[in-house]
Order: structure tokens, then C-alpha cells, then sequence
């Protein structure tokens, strides 16, 4: 069954769950998957990302194998009120899971039916090939940072104007990209090695303080060695946010990031990250390197890689920092912190970046919810470039889609497969 298959069933089977039912929490059962596809579907419509989540095979082989340890509330009925899982998402390191995919029906809200599932997830934790978790919480508010503090992570890094306001457009909660705050939890580890680069010493100490992690700190120079960095870049168009992990150190990196760059900016990104691995002795020169190339603290991630990682960025926008809502002190610090080395990069780097953004082009705002773009975005098809750029990566260009004219027309999307000039895939 493919996504616009299970959409099709969930409109036609679709009802309502009585308000005020009695409910137990439990790890999810086989027999749950169709009632949190009717979650999904009564929360977010048909607009979630990923499909696993419209699909109950998918969901239960996913669980099945692992990858998602899911979570629910249900009614004696069976019918599914709230969900929340850990779940392998970005990091290399397969014992750190992602804490997320939290949603509760809106009728269930003021129950405790979301807490108690929490706690009850949280029992998997240190245990069972989950070493511990990460989460990235908004800044345009502050529930899920309290959130996050109520399952015991705590503050490490912080990414502002990570995503697009757009993302945020059902809750009308957000006007310009919005920030997050990354938390984390390590349950199991051992003593591990951390090489601590010289230009954030003081940083890496403060997140460490409160993390309840065995290190051994080598403190070494920052060494620049000679050869071909090796970058594994992974793009995340919708969101305008490219991901880098790098894998093996070396001097063309800013040779390399000259290209990269380019064509990122052109392609209307606002943002690159980078992953260092802090357990590998080369990594001090390559975040001096990155340094020099305008790129600053994100902060730490633990165990991100087995070893720990660190995080760094680069905006093309401007980060929005005053903008950013954070509620407890640690994370304020951390902020602080990150602020205050953006700053210190040369003004002209700064000006130039932000510079170059503000010359961008807005995306179209239907990037988020199209079928044609998800469904296409990651496709090689030569012909998917041209119409991404000449439509979806410019809003004002994409007036001209012949897919937003039917939709505006009809009030229904047209099939997946038609392009923005109407030709079909
Ligand atoms: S295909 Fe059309 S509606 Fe979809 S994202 Fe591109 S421009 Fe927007």
C-alpha cells in the first residue's frame, strides 16, 4: 500500500473518538497500527512527512524490527488517543535514538494520557539497544522544552532558524524561521575519549557539566591536516537546511565549501550544520578550519557517532538569536554562549553571509504539504531540477504552477505525478 492508497482508506473509514473514554498506556501491539494512522491522520490531515505513519504495515515492521519503539494510549474500544516514540532518525551512532513523534488527539489533551506515555517510554531507556536520546525542542515556544525536561534530558546545543515558518502554519505559532533547542539523555556508555578543540573549551566544558558523562579530555593542537575531507552531505530542501557530517579530515575543505556553498545559496538554502566527531584527533583543526570559513558553535551532541560530536553552522539568513524563547537558565547560557561566538566571527564574514541571504528567494509556501515535490524532491530526473527551481524555490514563480492553479481552482490537489507545467511523470 503506498501513502495516497492509506489516505484514500482513512477518509473513507473515517470516525470520530468519544470524548471522556477511560484509557490505559502500553507499548505499541500490531493491532494499534491502524488506530495511529487514524491519529496521524485526525491531527495532521495528510500533510505529515513521513508515510510509515499512514501505513500500518509499515508502522508494525518498523516497530517490529526496532527502529520505532512506539508508544500509545488507547481506549477499551482500542481506539488510539496518544502516541510517542523513540525512534532511529539522523545520528550515526544506532544506540541513540530520537525522543519525538508526540501527538494527542485534541479532545484528550488536558488528560494525562500523553505524560503517562512518556513514562512509560522512558522505561526503555539505558536498556534493550537504547543507550540514550536526543530531541530538538522549538523556540517560538516553551512546552516542548519543559517537555524535554520532564523525561530528564537537558540542553546541548541549539540551532537557530533551523525551520521554516511555514512548517509551523496549522498552529499559527511562528513568523520567521524557527530555532530549536537540542536536548539529550545517556543512560549506558563508557569512559570514552574526547578531543577537546581549543576554541571552545570553556563551551564543551560548561555543556559537559550536568551530562553525567565519563570522558577522558585530550587537549591537542589544532593540527590542519593535508589531503581530501570527506563530506557526506545530506540536503533537506523543504526545510532549507543542508546536513554534514564530516568523515575524514583534510586542507581542500575550504576549497570544497566554496562549491558547496554556491550552489546551496543558489538553491535558496538558509542553513548548513556540520557533525564533527570530537573522538577523532583530527578534529580540533578542522573546526579551527570551519572557523575560519564563518561556520560557529551549534553545540555538543553525545554520542552521536558512539564518540561524541560536535555541531557546527553557518547561516545564511540572520540566526534571529533575540527571537528565541528558552526557558530555563542552562539553556539560556548555552545561547549565550553560541551568540557570542557568532559574533566573534570577523564582521565581514558576517556581513557577507547575511548579505547573501537576504537576497534569496522565498520558496514556495506548499512546499511542505505538495505530493509532487515530497514525492519527487529527492528523484535524479535532470528535469525535477529545472521545474524545483524555476517553481517550488521561488514563491513568486510558483503563481505560475499549473498544480496550485487546479488546487486554488477545485480545492483538491491534482494526481502526484503532475509537474508545476502540468506534464505528467
Ligand atoms: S509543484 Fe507547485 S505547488 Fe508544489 S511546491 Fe512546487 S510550485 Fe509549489
Amino acid at each position: 500500500m503506498d501513502k495516497a492508497e492509506a489516505i484514500r482508506l482513512l477518509k473513507e473509514q473515517h470516525r470520530t473518538v468519544a470524548e471522556g473514554q477511560d484509557f490505559t498506556v502500553d507499548f505499541f501491539e500490531p493491532a494499534d497500527a491502524p488506530g495511529v494512522t487514524r491519529l496521524f491522520y485526525a491531527v495532521y490531515g495528510d500533510g505529515y512527512p513521513i508515510d510509515t505513519f499512514y501505513i500500518p504495515e509499515k508502522l508494525i515492521a518498523e516497530n517490529r524490527c526496532g527502529n520505532i519503539r512506539s508508544v500509545v494510549a488507547r481506549t477499551a474500544a482500542g481506539e488510539i488517543i496518544s502516541h510517542v516514540a523513540l525512534y532511529c532518525s539522523s545520528a550515526p551512532n544506532p544506540n541513540l535514538y530520537e525522543f519525538g513523534l508526540g501527538l494527542t488527539l485534541p479532545a484528550y489533551r488536558t488528560a494525562s494520557a500523553f505524560f503517562k506515555a512518556c513514562n512509560l517510554l522512558m522505561q526503555l531507556v539505558g536498556k534493550d539497544g537504547i543507550n540514550g536520546f536526543f530531541g530538538e525542542a522549538v523556540c517560538n515556544h516553551t512546552i516542548t522544552q519543559k517537555l524535554s525536561r520532564y523525561v530528564n534530558s537537558v540542553e546541548t546545543a541549539v540551532e537557530p532558524a533551523l525551520m521554516p515558518a511555514h512548517a509551523y502554519e496549522t498552529e499559527q505559532s511562528a513568523e520567521d524561521r524557527v530555532g530549536c533547542l537540542l536536548y539529550a539523555r545517556v543512560i549506558a556508555d563508557k569512559r570514552r575519549t574526547l578531543y577537546m578543540p581549543p576554541s571552545y573549551h570553556d563551551q564543551i566544558g560548561f555543556i559537559l557539566d550536568g551530562l553525567n558523562l565519563d570522558r577522558e579530555i585530550i587537549y591537542p593542537e589544532a593540527v590542519i591536516e593535508g589531503g581530501k575531507a570527506e563530506i557526506k552531505l545530506e540536503r533537506f530542501e523543504a526545510a532549507g537546511v543542508a546536513r554534514c557530517t564530516l568523515s575524514a579530515p583534510g586542507d581542500d575543505l575550504p576549497k570544497q565549501l566554496q562549491g558547496m556553498e554556491y550552489e546551496l545559496r543558489s538553491a535558496g538554502y538558509a542553513l548548513i550544520q556540520f557533525f564533527i566527531d570530537l573522538g577523532k584527533p583530527w578534529s580540533a583543526g578542522m573546526v579551527e578550519l570551519l572557523r575560519q570559513e564563518g561556520y560557529y558553535l551549534g553545540g555538543l551532541l553525545p554520542i552521536w557517532f558512539g564518540d561524541d560530536g560536535l555541531l557546527m553552522q553557518k547561516h545564511f539568513v540572520d540566526p534571529g538569536f533575540d527571537t528565541l524563547k528558552i526557558q530555563y537558565e542552562r539553556g539560556k547560557n548555552i545561547v549565550e554562549m553560541v551568540k557570542k561566538d557568532w559574533q566573534s566571527l570577523s564582521q565581514k564574514v558576517r556581513k557577507e553571509v547575511i548579505t547573501q541571504g537576504a537576497t534569496m528567494k522565498k520558496s514556495c509556501e506548499r512546499l511542505d504539504t505538495c505530493r509532487f515535490f515530497q514525492t519527487y524532491k529527492g528523484s535524479s530526473l535532470v528535469q525535477l531540477e529545472s521545474w524545483f527551481k524555476n517553481y517550488c524555490s521561488d514563491q513568486v514563480a510558483s503563481e505560475n504552477c499549473e498544480r496550485k492553479k487546479i488546487l486554488k481552482q477545485t480545492g483538491e490537489p491534482p494526481a502526484d505525478n503532475m509537474s508545476p507545467t502540468g506534464e505528467l511523470l
